[in-house]
C-alpha cells in the first residue's frame, strides 16, 4: 500500500492516527466537516473569558500510561479531580451515590445502619451496579436500592436515553455504580488532569507536522464513495489505493443502505451569570422531567485552573438530551449510540459489507458505533496504527 493516508475526522481517532502515521513517513490528509479540529473535545475561550467545551464537558481521566505518554508530548497538565453533585430531595449530594450521600439524606442513626448493611454485603471501597443492588437477597439492601434507583437512576436514565433503565443495556447504568466508600470523586483513575491550555491547543500541537494537512469545512462523504461490488474506495470518482481511516458515521459512509443507526443527541442552553453559579463543575438533576427537563448543568470554569478563568463572570451549559435527527431542527449531532439488540445487528450488517477491504480502517466512536472515553480512543488509535508501521 502507498504510504498515503486519507483520514476523515479530526477528533481523537483521526488526529492520533494522523500523528503516528506522519511520524512513520506517511503523507496524511485529514478531511473535517466542522470548522475546527479536536472533534467533540473542542474547547475555546468564550465571550466571558471562560474556556467552554462546545460539545459538553470533557474531563480527562485515565489509568493508561500509554495514553498519558502520548498526549503529554503535546500538552502540560493541570491536576483536576472531577466531583459531581446530584439534586436529590432538595439537596446536593455526591454522585456516584456513596456513603456521604447516605449521611446527607438520612438521619444519623438510620444512615449508620444503612452504611453497615451495605458494607456487610459488599465490603468497603467497592462499586456495585444498581441493577445488582436491586437483586440483593437482603430486603433492606433492596429497599435502599429502590430508593437510590428512584432518586438517582430512574428519571435520569429516562431523560438521557428516552428509555427506562431496564430496557437499556446494563453496561450503561452500570457505568455509574453505587460506591460503598467516602471517596466522592467521580472517577478513580490514577491520572486525573486537564490539558493546561485546553484540548484544542493540545490537538493543534498534535497535528502540527509537515506531513499532515488538515482540510476543515469539508464533508468527506461528498468526495468519498465505497464501491461495494468491487470493494474499492473512490475519491472524487478515482480509485484511491492509499489507506482510508474513517472516523465518521458508518451509515453515512455506506449511504444509509441498512437504515439509520440510532443515536442520542443533546441540546445545550448556554447562560452567563455573575460570579459563580454552583459549587462544582457538574450538577446532575436526576429528577422527573416535569421538575427539571434537563439532565445536568455544567459550569465550565470550574474544570480549569482557577487563575486562568474569570472571577466575576461564569458560563454554564444546561444539557437537554433528545433524539438524534440528521435533518431535524434540533438534535443534529450524533452523541451517543443507542445500544439495543437491533442496533447492534444493524451495525454488524454495515461492517460485514466492508469486512474484506484492507485499505479501509473504521475507527472511533462513530465508525465503530461504541462509547469511547478519550483515553480509550487514544489507545485504540495507537493500536490500530501499529499494524501499518514498518
Ligand atoms: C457530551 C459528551 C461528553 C463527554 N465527556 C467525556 C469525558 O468527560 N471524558 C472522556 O474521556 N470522554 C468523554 N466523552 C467522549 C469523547 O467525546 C470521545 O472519546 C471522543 O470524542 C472520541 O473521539 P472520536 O475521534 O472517536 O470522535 P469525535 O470526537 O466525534 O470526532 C469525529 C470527528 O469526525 C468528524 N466527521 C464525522 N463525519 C465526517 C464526515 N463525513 N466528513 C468530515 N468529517 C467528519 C466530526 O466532525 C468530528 O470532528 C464525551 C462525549 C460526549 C458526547
Amino acid at each position: 500500500m502507498k504510504k498515503e493516508a486519507l483520514i476523515v475526522g479530526a477528533g481523537y481517532a483521526g488526529s492520533v492516527s494522523a500523528r503516528v502515521l506522519a511520524e512513520a513517513g506517511w503523507q496524511v490528509t485529514i478531511l473535517e466537516k466542522r470548522n475546527h479540529i479536536a472533534g467533540n473535545a473542542y474547547d475555546y475561550i468564550d465571550e466571558n473569558g471562560v474556556r467552554r467545551h462546545q460539545y459538553g464537558p470533557h474531563i480527562f481521566h485515565t489509568s493508561s500510561q500509554q495514553a498519558v505518554d502520548f498526549l503529554s508530548r503535546f500538552t502540560d497538565w493541570y491536576p483536576y479531580e472531577h466531583r459531581v453533585l446530584g439534586y436529590i430531595e432538595g439537596q446536593l449530594v455526591p454522585i456516584p451515590f456513596n456513603l456521604t450521600s447516605i449521611d446527607r439524606l438520612f438521619e444519623q442513626e438510620k444512615a449508620e445502619h444503612l452504611k453497615q448493611v451495605l458494607t456487610d454485603s459488599y465490603g468497603r471501597e467497592t462499586k456495585v451496579p444498581i441493577l445488582q443492588l436491586r437483586q440483593s437477597s437482603d430486603p433492606e439492601v433492596r429497599r435502599l436500592a429502590e430508593y437510590i434507583y428512584e432518586h438517582v437512576f430512574k428519571y435520569y436514565t429516562m431523560k438521557q436515553w428516552g428509555y427506562s433503565a431496564e430496557e437499556i443495556d446494563p453496561a450503561v447504568t452500570g457505568r455509574v455504580p453505587v460506591h460503598i466508600s467516602y471517596d466522592d470523586r467521580y472517577f478513580q483513575d490514577s491520572f486525573q488532569k486537564m490539558p493546561a491550555e485546553g484540548f484544542t491547543v493540545m490537538f493543534r500541537k498534535m497535528l502540527d507536522h509537515p506531513r499532515i494537512r488538515v482540510q476543515l469545512n469539508t464533508e468527506a462523504c461528498e468526495h468519498i464513495r465505497i464501491d461495494l461490488s468491487q470493494q474499492k474506495i473512490l475519491v472524487d470518482g478515482q480509485v484511491f489505493d492509499g489507506l482510508l481511516i474513517y472516523t465518521g458515521l458508518i451509515d453515512e459512509l455506506l449511504q444509509y443502505c441498512q437504515g439509520d443507526l440510532p443515536y442520542r443527541s443533546l441540546e445545550f442552553e448556554i447562560q452567563t451569570h455573575e460570579g459563580d453559579y454552583q459549587p462544582v463543575g457538574t450538577v446532575n438533576y436526576p429528577t422527573p422531567a416535569s421538575q427539571h427537563p434537563y439532565t445536568r448543568i455544567s459550569e465550565y470554569k470550574k474544570l480549569m485552573r482557577p487563575d486562568t478563568q474569570p472571577k466575576d463572570r461564569t458560563t454554564i451549559a444546561i444539557e437537554y438530551p433528545c433524539v438524534y435527527q440528521r435533518n431535524g431542527q434540533k438534535g443534529r449531532v450524533p452523541y451517543y449510540p443507542v445500544f439495543t439488540a437491533a442496533s447492534r445487528a444493524q451495525y454488524e450488517a454495515y461492517r460485514a459489507q466492508v469486512a474484506g477491504m484492507e485499505n479501509l480502517l473504521l475507527l472511533g466512536r462513530l465508525a465503530e458505533y461504541r462509547y469511547y472515553n478519550m483515553d480509550a480512543a487514544v489507545v485504540s488509535a495507537l493500536k490500530a496504527c501499529e499494524a501499518y508501521l514498518d
